[in-house]
C-alpha cells in the first residue's frame, strides 16, 4: 500500500504499528448545519480509506468526531431558545442520514466533544505543567514558540520573538498562539463546563488530540481531513499531542482536496451552495454524487457542475442496468476469458493501493462492465465466465458501493407481471398504465428483445 503523506510530502510505503490493524482518525463534522456537499465528498473519501484497508485485510479502527460545540452552536441554539444538546442532536441526525444515502458505512466510534471534556482537561493541565501552555485572561493558550517542530506539517515558519507572522503560502493567515481553553464569558449563556482549569469550553484544536488520544492511542496511523485543515488545525493537534506524549502523533497525514462548484468555492453568496438535500430536491439520485466522488482522485480537486452530475446519474443507470442483465443472461458451454478477468480485476486492487486511486480503480470496473455488456449483445455467456464476472464485480462493488442493492418488493413485481400479461394480449393502453404506475413507485421496467423485462431503479437524469 501507498500512500501520499502530507507531512513528509512524499509518497511512502504504508507500514501499521500493529500487524494486521490501522488505527485512523478523521476529522468529523461540526455539527451547526446541515453538511454540503463538499464536506460530503471528504466523508465519502474517508469512507473509501476504511474500505480499501479492509478490502487488503487490516481490521480498521476509525474514529470520527462530532464537535457539538463552538461559536455558531452557542449562538444558533441560544437565538433558537433551544439547548445545545436538542441542536446538536437535530444536526447530527441529519448529518447521520446524509452520509447513510451516499452509502457511507459507520465509523467504528463516533465521539462527542462535550462527552470527553475531562481528557482535554488533563492535556491541558499537563501542557501547563511541561510549560507549553499558559493562563490568559480570557483563556489558556498554547505557546507555539515552544513546539521546536511548529510548522512540520504546513511548511509555516515561525520567528521567535514574534508573535504573528505572516507566511508565504498562507498570507492571509496569522500564526499565532491559540486557545486550548476559552474561559466563560456572558455570551456563552448557560453553555460551560466547572473544571480544574477554571469554568468555560474548549478550543477546538484541543478536542481532536483528546478524541484520539483517548479512542487510538499515543500515536495513530492515520490522520485524515479536508485540505483547509492542514493549517492551522492539524499542525495544532501536533503540537498539542506531540507536547503531551512526548511521542510522534501521527505516521501518515491524508487530505482530501476540495470539491469546487462551477470552478468556484462553494459560498451561500455565490449562490452555488448545495446540500445532498439539495440535489435529492432536483430529483439526483445520491449515488450519483457518490460515483462522482470516486471518479476524483482525493488528491485532486473536484469541479461540480449539475452537467457532470447528471453524466454520473446516466452512468450509474448504465451500470445497474448491464448488472442486471447480465445476471438473468443464458449460460452456453463455452469457454470464457476469466485470465482477463482476473487481470482487470488485480489492476483494480493495484489501482487502490495506489494511494487510493479510485478513478483508476473504476475505470478497471467499467471496462469489466464492458466485458459483460459484450456478451450481453452475443445473447449469452459461458458458465464460470459469467460466475467469474459477477464475482469480480460484486467484489470491486464491496469498496465502489454503486450497485444497487434494494431487493425489489413483491407488488412491483407482480406488476410488472401483470404488464407483460396485458402486453401479450396486445393491451397497450393498460400496460402503460401499470408502467407509470411502476414508475411512480420508483422503479423502471425495461422490456427486452427476447420478451422478457428487467426491472430497475428509476432514475430522472438517466434517459
Ligand atoms: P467542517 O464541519 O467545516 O469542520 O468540515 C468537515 C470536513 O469537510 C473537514 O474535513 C473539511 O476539511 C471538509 N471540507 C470542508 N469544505 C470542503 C469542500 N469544499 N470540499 C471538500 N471537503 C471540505
Ligand atoms: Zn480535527
Amino acid at each position: 500500500m501507498r500512500i501520499y503523506n502530507t507531512l513528509t510530502r512524499k509518497e511512502e510505503t504504508f507500514k501499521p504499528i500493529e500487524k494486521g490493524k490501522v488505527r485512523m482518525y478523521c476529522c468529523g463534522p461540526t455539527v451547526y448545519d446541515y453538511v454540503h456537499i463538499g464536506n460530503l465528498r471528504t466523508f465519502i473519501f474517508y469512507d473509501t480509506l476504511k474500505r480499501v484497508f479492509e478490502h487488503l485485510g487490516y481490521e480498521v479502527k476509525q474514529v470520527i468526531n462530532l464537535t457539538d460545540v463552538d461559536d455558531k452552536i452557542i449562538k444558533n441554539s441560544r437565538e433558537r431558545r433551544i439547548s445545545r444538546e436538542e441542536y446538536t442532536e437535530e444536526y447530527s441526525k441529519f448529518f447521520f442520514e446524509d452520509i447513510k444515502k451516499v452509502r457511507v458505512e459507520p465509523a467504528t466510534i463516533y465521539p462527542k466533544a462535550t462527552e470527553n471534556i475531562d481528557k482535554m482537561v488533563d492535556i491541558i493541565e499537563v501542557l501547563i505543567q511541561k510549560g507549553f501552555a499558559y493562563k490568559a485572561e480570557d483563556g489558556i493558550y498554547y505557546s507555539i514558540e515552544k513546539f521546536k517542530d511548529y510548522g512540520k506539517l504546513s511548511g509555516i515558519k515561525v520567528d521567535k520573538g514574534l508573535s504573528r507572522i505572516k507566511a508565504d503560502e498562507y498570507d492571509k493567515i496569522s500564526v499565532s498562539d491559540f486557545a486550548l481553553w476559552k474561559f466563560w464569558d456572558e455570551k456563552d449563556g448557560d453553555i460551560f463546563w466547572e473544571t480544574r482549569i477554571g469554568k468555560g469550553r474548549p478550543g477546538w484544536h484541543i478536542e481532536c488530540s483528546a478524541m484520539s488520544n483517548r479512542f487510538l492511542g499515543d500515536t495513530l496511523d492515520i490522520h485524515s481531513g479536508g485540505v483547509d485543515l492542514i493549517f492551522p488545525h492539524h499542525e495544532n493537534e501536533i503540537a498539542q499531542s506531540e507536547a503531551y506524549t512526548g511521542k510522534k502523533f501521527v505516521n501518515y497525514w491524508v487530505h482530501a482536496e476540495h470539491l469546487l462548484v462551477d470552478g468556484r468555492k462553494m459560498s451561500k453568496s455565490l449562490h452555488n451552495f448545495y446540500t445532498l438535500r439539495d440535489l435529492e430536491g432536483m430529483g439526483f439520485d445520491p449515488l450519483s454524487f457518490r460515483l462522482m466522488c470516486l471518479d476524483a482522485n482525493h488528491r485532486d480537486k473536484l469541479d461540480f457542475t449539475m452537467e457532470n452530475l447528471k453524466r454520473y446519474e446516466k452512468t450509474l443507470n448504465d451500470v445497474n442496468t448491464s448488472f442486471k442483465l447480465l445476471e438473468r443472461l443464458s449460460e452456453s458451454n463455452g469457454a470464457g476469458i476469466d485470465k482477463e478477468i482476473d487481470a482487470i480485476y488485480s489492476a483494480f486492487d493495484e489501482a487502490l493501493m495506489n494511494d487510493f486511486n479510485t478513478h483508476a480503480a473504476l475505470a478497471q470496473f467499467f471496462k469489466l462492465i464492458e466485458v459483460a455488456n459484450s456478451r450481453i449483445k452475443d445473447g449469452k455467456i459461458g458458465k464460470s465466465e459469467k460466475k467469474n464476472i459477477i464475482d469480480k464485480l460484486r467484489r470491486m462493488d464491496e469498496i465502489l458501493d454503486i450497485i444497487d442493492k434494494d431487493s425489489i418488493s413483491q407488488d412491483i413485481i407482480d406488476l410488472a407481471e401483470k404488464r407483460k400479461e396485458l402486453r401479450r394480449k396486445s393491451k397497450w393502453g393498460d400496460a402503460d398504465e401499470i408502467r407509470r404506475d411502476v414508475s411512480n413507485k420508483g422503479y423502471s421496467i425495461v422490456d427486452l428483445e427476447d420478451g422478457g423485462y428487467i426491472i430497475v431503479k428509476r432514475r430522472k437524469y438517466a434517459m
